[in-house]
């Protein structure tokens, strides 16, 4: 047996991450001595902040490959999606109603679009494949002449199913219509280079890449094309004027310091976390039937893992592995019973949908916790599938 590692286990890294030590060690003076207003012009104190956004704004711009002066900052990645998005559908609005987006997106890009279409604008949700992938010929055929935005993710948040958004940028550019890309879960784990990937927006989250919560940007192209948009916050005109108020100096830091880490470590971080999902993926697979994996194993996030295990409610497992630090497909907890919509999405059964557990590993994961985590899940599953004697009936084996 293996030692049992400190509980709980935290395995949820695409909801969130902890703050690295090093990002924090870099908030810190912002809070205290460093406590200027970015926008106070005649002072010292102003201009050491100021100083400290421009820095994070060049370390965010040298990860994605972008020009300092086309980073936004923002307070997330949701408001970075509706700024993108809004201000897309504001500016463009002589040029057509017309929104390219996917079934599977996080509901930072559909509920806005579905605001859009109170408006007058017109939604095209693409279904995906049962591996979690857009078809690229049916993408392009959506796009029509009063198309003026797509919007497609990098990588999922429940099944860290990666779109090929090159191939998207490439039929974008063709198309002459704007591209944005929720890349929440990408940025700091895979290469995003928006240059080669042909993006003309992209939404950054701090909290999902080691940074603080609250903190985010927005990469606003430039040019080839240079894009337009509205604003959706009015004030002091902060940001170029497209995103007013006083600027998370902390949180800024903290970001553009997540950047630089993940810029240093990312190769040798994700070859490490592909490791370690596929061993937790072979020593459940390897001891539990009727185990499914949801979403592309070949084009997916390092660090995710999504499983169904039919026969188990998915809230069940969760409460029966309680110190472990999962989430489940299983929509309980919210006030619909609805299992989740990516999953749906996929063509999966709404049973197997409600039996799925999402596991993220990130950078302070261990190989022990790894261990710990996947003999809790295969005893628990073993236990509620011999208290489930629909299960027993219906897949009568020996040797269980
Ligand atoms: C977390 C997440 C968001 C929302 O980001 P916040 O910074 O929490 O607002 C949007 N899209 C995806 C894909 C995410 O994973």
């Amino acid at each position: 047996m293996e030692m049992a590692p400190k509980l709980p286990v935290y395995m949820d890294n695409q909801a969130t991450t902890a703050v690295d030590p090093r990002v924090l060690e870099a908030m810190l003076p912002y809070f205290t001595e460093k406590y200027g207003n970015a926008a106070s012009r005649n002072h010292e104190f102003g201009w050491k902040a100021e100083e400290a956004v421009e820095a994070a704004r060049g370390q965010i711009a040298r990860l994605i490959h972008a020009s300092p002066r086309e980073i936004i900052f923002t307070s997330g990645a949701t408001e970075s999606d509706n700024l993108a998005i809004k201000g897309v559908a504001e500016a463009y609005r002589e040029k057509g109603n017309h929104i390219v987006t996917q079934a599977t997106e996080h509901k930072a890009v559909l509920d806005t679009c579905k605001r859009l279409e109170k408006y007058g604008y017109e939604v095209t949700y693409l279904p995906v494949a049962k591996d979690g992938l857009i078809d690229l010929d049916q993408f392009r055929r959506a796009i029509k002449p009063n198309t003026i935005l797509i919007s497609i993710m990098h990588a999922n948040n429940e099944i860290g199913v990666v779109q090929p958004v090159e191939e998207i940028g490439k039929i974008a550019k063709e198309k002459g219509v704007i591209f944005h890309v929720d890349a929440a879960q990408s940025v700091g784990k895979i290469p995003v280079d928006v240059e080669k990937l042909g993006i003309d927006l992209l939404a950054i989250s701090a909290h999902k890449m080691y940074g603080p919560k609250g903190a985010g940007a927005l990469y606003v192209r430039r040019k080839n094309p240079r894009v337009e948009l509205a604003a959706m916050i009015d004030g002091g005109g902060h940001e170029r004027g497209l995103r007013s108020g006083t600027l998370n100096v902390p949180g800024i830091v903290g970001l553009g310091k997540a950047c630089e880490i993940c810029e240093k470590e990312m190769a040798q971080e994700s070859e490490r976390l592909e490791r370690l999902r596929d061993k937790l993926k072979d020593a459940i697979l390897s001891r539990l039937d009727d185990t499914f994996v949801n979403g592309s194993m070949a084009h997916r996030l390092p660090g995710n893992l999504n499983l169904s295990f039919s026969g188990v409610e998915g809230d069940a497992l969760l409460m029966g592995i309680n110190d472990v630090a999962v989430s489940s497909g299983s929509a309980c907890t919210s006030a619909t019973l609805e299992p989740s919509y990516v999953l749906r999405a996929l063509g999966i059964s709404e049973d197997l949908a409600h039996s799925s557990i999402r596991f993220g590993i990130g950078r302070f994961n261990t190989e022990e916790e790894v261990d710990y985590v996947a003999d809790r899940v295969v005893e628990t599953v073993r236990r509620l599938r011999e208290l489930s004697p629909l299960y027993e009936a219906a897949k009568p084996r020996a040797g269980r």
